[in-house]
């Protein structure tokens, strides 16, 4: 299709585009181009962290100027407008030379002139930031010093390989097999690109023996994270937030620009709030979603977040960052001198541990999934649910409050309803229900189960869930409802 007829006068005239060094941006780096170059927004063109293409998995993303993603309220707009199209423009003779950094220009047949096309070195512009972030001179004696650790690093064959050669690699001086799956791969290498316990298997096979002694995965955009420890100890991404907070002076940019407030999406573990009470810090709990975080950083009210499905991040951005939260750790370890291991002991030492599981149930039933949630929202709406004891074994959980998780955001007082069923019972420990999702698949279903401990905690996780795990099923008649028998995935 291809039109020649002028563009309707609200649409902006784009003179100028700004793509990645081979087309390849992660979405960290795409957020601090869109600052540093202060663009009007971005377009990120992704694939998620599933296998890509005309058979897989493909999106397409809309930032705005902070860098962030879009909002409810332009994100709406934009659908309203796109009801309107009738017609648009394309460009079939442009070829573009991704492979050349610096300024091309185009003459459209005067239209868009003079359009302008530059391909900038993201690798680099996000490489300054994270120099303007971290001490990169700690981190390198850390690294590549004479007592060294030895640490290992999967991009998945995501997007994120190159800074992770750059920063890691070339910077800090790290061997090269430090690195792994570094070489972005349109499937990325047939693997889920997910950061977890199941599908970064890379990683936790070679971090087994000990011969590592910090581990990081990250998503095929970047912007997640999963951290280990010697032999492959895994921090909760609830844990690994709650410790950067705990430690968050230990990284200069936060020494320099002081911390304004912390926050955690609702079903991450209250493991940050217990620090934010410590240090006397504010602390939000926000729906599921980073554009939430993004406003109250624009509003100068928070400089840390993160989100239990593995999505940790400053106000450097307006993303997620999985390489900065990588670095954070780093700077932690080099800082207290400390192992990942030692670390987190310490800190369950020190708060008491918010032990943390999700089980996600895939592809089930769309009918059955929103049956059982609105069963459970009225069970939970009942008056007499409130006080409601539920005893497993010797366990007796006595709940407290239950509602439907809605935010009222504080910079703008929008309203955010349906954001999860929660039960909270008198001890702190929390059952939450979500419908996450659905596809021609089906729908997908997470219970979020927490439950603390201030004085045993050194225990396993699921044990010490599993009264918690059997109250979820009873209340929800989940496997009752959908045949199953478990989990399709734990976390
Ligand atoms: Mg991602």
């Amino acid at each position: 299709m291809k039109s020649h007829r002028h563009l309707p006068v609200t649409f902006p005239q784009v003179g100028r585009l700004i793509v990645g060094h081979h087309g390849l941006m992660s979405t960290p780096a795409c957020s601090c181009v869109i600052r540093k170059f202060k663009a009007i927004g971005g377009i990120i063109l992704t694939a998620s962290h599933n296998p890509a293409g005309p058979d897989g998995d493909f999106g397409i993303k809309f930032s705005t100027a902070n860098g962030g993603p879009a909002n409810d309220a332009i994100t709406n707009k934009i659908y309203q407008i796109s009801r309107t199209i009738e017609e648009f423009a394309i460009c079939p003779g442009l070829r573009l030379d991704l492979t050349t950094l610096g300024k091309q220009t185009f003459d459209l047949e005067n239209k868009f002139k003079p359009f302008t096309v530059e391909i900038v070195d993201a690798v680099e512009s996000y490489a300054n930031l994270m120099r303007n972030i971290f001490d990169f001179a700690a981190l390198k004696e850390l690294l590549s010093g004479e007592d060294h650790i030895k640490i290992r690093l999967d991009a998945m064959h995501g997007v994120v390989g190159p800074y992770v050669k750059r920063i890691l690699c070339d910077e800090l001086g790290c061997p090269d097999n430090c690195a792994i799956n570094c070489v972005p791969m349109e499937d990325f290498g047939g693997h889920r690109a997910d950061p977890n316990l199941i599908y970064a298997v890379d990683l936790i096979d070679s971090m087994r023996d000990g011969e590592y002694d910090f581990g990081a995965a990250f998503d095929s955009d970047g912007d997640r994270n999963m951290i280990l420890g010697k032999h492959g100890l895994f921090v909760t991404p609830s844990d690994s937030l709650a410790v950067i907070a705990d430690n968050i002076f230990c990284i200069p940019y936060f020494q320099h620009r002081g911390v304004r407030g912390l926050a955690r999406s609702m079903p991450t573990s209250a493991a940050l709030d217990r620090v934010a009470k410590a240090t006397k810090i504010e602390l939000y709990e926000t729906p599921t979603g980073w554009k939430f975080f993004g406003n109250l950083m624009d509003a100068g009210r928070l400089s840390l977040c993160g989100e239990e499905s593995f999505g940790t991040s400053g106000d450097h951005i307006r993303e997620k960052d999985g390489l900065w939260a990588a670095l954070a750790w780093l700077t932690i370890m080099a800082s207290r001198r400390q192992s990942v291991e030692e670390i987190l002991q310490y800190h369950w030492i020190k708060y008491g541990r918010n032990y943390f599981t999700r089980y996600d149930y895939e592809n089930i039933d769309i009918d059955a999934a929103c049956e059982m949630m609105e069963d459970v929202e009225l069970l939970i709406a009942d008056k007499t649910f409130v006080r409601q004891r539920f005893a497993v074994e010797d366990k007796i959980y006595q709940v407290e409050k239950a509602d439907n998780f809605e935010y009222t955001d504080p910079v703008d007082s929008s309203i955010t309803r349906n954001q999860g069923l929660r039960i909270i019972f008198s001890d702190g420990s929390r059952i939450i229900y979500r419908l996450s999702g659905t596809s021609s698949d089906g729908a997908t279903v997470r219970i979020y189960l927490e439950t603390y401990e201030k004085e045993a905690v050194f225990q396993e996780t699921q044990v010490v869930l599993a009264p918690l795990a059997t109250i979820a099923l009873k209340i929800s008649q989940l496997h009752h409802r959908t045949g199953r028998t478990g989990p399709s995935v734990i976390t």
